[in-house]
């Protein structure tokens, strides 16, 4: 999932987007309103993570902004622990979560994910897909009861395919979800992370749409 980040403290700023990074989604950290709208009008994000009070202006007006213009992406709000107002307005303007500062960076991974999960239609967190399980809480995947390791960025490829099933899904829209502004990526990167999953997963486990991308079907 590519992930809006809206932190004007930059040491904040920098541990969350390496953690949620690490968690295999791609954050792009703005530290302006202006420098959001602007990501925004480009990317179509999975998730806004919003701090509240910025330098030109209040993430609470990006919000409404965003809710008026008919734009569900789900906000998480960063607040201070005395803008107790701040936070019952925002969740008022339609904010889907909120996290409170200082927070720990793993329980915002885990909202992270919960968000995730409601967004791509799959609110019980374990998915069956033939002798496949998926825990997407846990992050934990089974074949025929026993358990694959996979990493992050494997695991934001799947969870792509998983987000959009039964619909194909270009290369484009997984390597926009898996890679911020500005990464540097190898041509064949997304067919590599493709063929490792068939590897773990099984080889008809993801389905190639010849020159238009891939598809996770009802294995
Ligand atoms: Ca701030």
């Amino acid at each position: 999932m590519r992930i809006l980040l809206i932190e004007d403290e930059p040491s904040l700023g920098q541990a969350v987007r390496e953690h949620v990074a690490a968690t295999g989604h791609a954050v792009d950290h703005v530290l302006r309103l202006d420098d959001a709208r602007a990501a925004l009008r480009g990317v179509d994000y999975g998730l806004i993570l919003l701090d509240l009070h910025l330098p030109d202006g209040l993430g609470l007006d990006l919000l409404k902004s965003l809710r008026n213009a008919g734009d569900r992406r789900p906000v998480i709000i960063m607040t201070a622990r005395d803008q107790i107002r701040d936070r019952i307005e925002g969740l008022n303007a339609g904010a889907d979560d909120y996290l409170v500062k200082p927070f720990d960076l793993d329980e915002l991974a885990a909202r992270v994910a919960a968000v995730a999960r409601r967004a791509s239609g799959n609110p019980g967190p374990i998915i069956r897909l033939g002798q496949i399980e998926i825990d997407q809480s846990g992050r934990e995947l089974r074949r025929d009861g026993r358990r694959i390791d996979i990493t992050g960025r494997e695991w934001a490829v799947l969870d792509q395919l998983l987000s959009r099933r039964n619909r194909i899904v270009t290369k484009e829209q997984i390597e926009e979800a898996l890679y911020p502004f500005g990464a540097e990526i190898e041509s064949n990167t997304i067919e590599v992370h493709v063929s490792r999953l068939r590897k773990k997963l099984g080889k008809t486990f993801i389905e190639t749409v010849r020159g238009v991308g891939y598809r996770l079907g009802e294995t």
